[in-house]
């Protein structure tokens, strides 16, 4: 193990650079975790992936699928950074980890984060779009203006048809499911990944609201709805059922329907986003648990 400086996770806002930072800092630190590029976004900014332990049986975890929900992607890499301090400290999480593995994409879409954080000048070709939309902190989508969490292919069509009595009928920074189902390479990553990998179970990290949300369809694996309780009990979150423009496209909807394991949305966070980076302690404190209780899930 090489010293490095020990992060302190709640000083800056995880924008690209940052997020690149602790990144680099995580693979130096602990030989035994691996990084790649997933993909690339809409802007070609990269999308990397993290993988602990068992490649053969692991769980997704995923976050910062909507730009002002960066603080999604702060806890995942928190998260990873403590569990390997534990890998390396505590045989028990040493033997865990070859029984199971993480898989973890801390910011599915980079390129809306970077707009929430910094502005029109983060939009590179789509500046004019962006500028034109406006209120660019709360922006949500990817760089083109297309919701990632709306262009999953579940109830696409459905979804699309709310999308339009509601007056979204284009790019916008919030809710357009974009012009057909996978459109958008950052969705197509995500996708293709899970066809590849066969994840146990997979978790997207959403803000805010303190829900977590398992259900979806028929399909509905029939643990989904005890794994949420159990969740909400060790977090205070609530389980919840999703309602309006919530309901379908998005990629826990996808993971249920296509695959028929165990989704789940979490909305970390209560108030208004994007939620402070002041925030970030208590939330992280809050959600830990339930952190660790997914690691141990049951991987058939
Ligand atoms: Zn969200």
């Amino acid at each position: 193990m090489k010293n490095l400086e020990k992060i302190v996770f709640n000083s800056e806002t995880p924008d690209e650079k940052r997020r690149k930072t602790i990144i680099e800092n995580i693979i130096v630190k602990f030989e035994f975790v691996e990084s790649k590029i997933l993909s690339k976004s809409v802007l070609n900014r990269e999308i990397p992936i993290i993988y602990i332990g068992n490649k053969e049986k692991s769980i997704l975890l995923t976050g910062a699928y909507h730009g002002m929900e960066w603080l999604t992607s702060l806890v995942l890499l928190k998260f990873i950074y403590d569990l390997c301090e534990k890998i390396q400290d505590d045989i028990y999480y040493k033997n865990l980890i070859k029984k199971r593995g993480l898989a973890i994409v801390p910011c599915v879409n980079p390129d809306g984060v970077e707009i929430s954080l910094k502005g029109e000048n983060a939009s590179g070709e789509y500046k004019s779009l962006v500028e034109k939309i406006g209120e660019v902190q709360s922006w949500q989508a990817n760089a083109r203006g297309v919701d990632i969490n709306h262009n999953f292919n579940a109830g696409w069509e459905d979804l699309h048809r709310r999308e339009i009595e509601m007056g979204i009928t284009g790019p916008n920074r919030t809710r357009y499911g974009g012009e057909y189902p996978e459109s958008e390479p950052e969705t197509q990553a995500i996708v293709n990944l899970c066809r590849k990998m066969n994840f146990g179970y997979a978790f997207a990290f959403h803000s805010q609201g303190e829900e977590i949300y398992w259900e979806y369809s028929d399909k509905t694996p029939s643990q989904s709805l005890e794994i949420a309780q159990k969740m909400a009990h060790l977090s205070g979150y609530t389980v919840s059922f999703p309602k309006g423009l919530a309901v379908g496209g998005g990629f826990k909807d996808w993971f249920i329907n296509e695959l028929g394991k165990p989704g789940f949305t979490i909305e970390i966070g209560k108030g208004k986003n994007p939620l402070p980076l002041s925030d970030f302690n208590q939330i992280y404190s809050k959600i830990e648990k339930m952190l660790y209780y997914i690691l141990e899930l049951d991987i058939s």
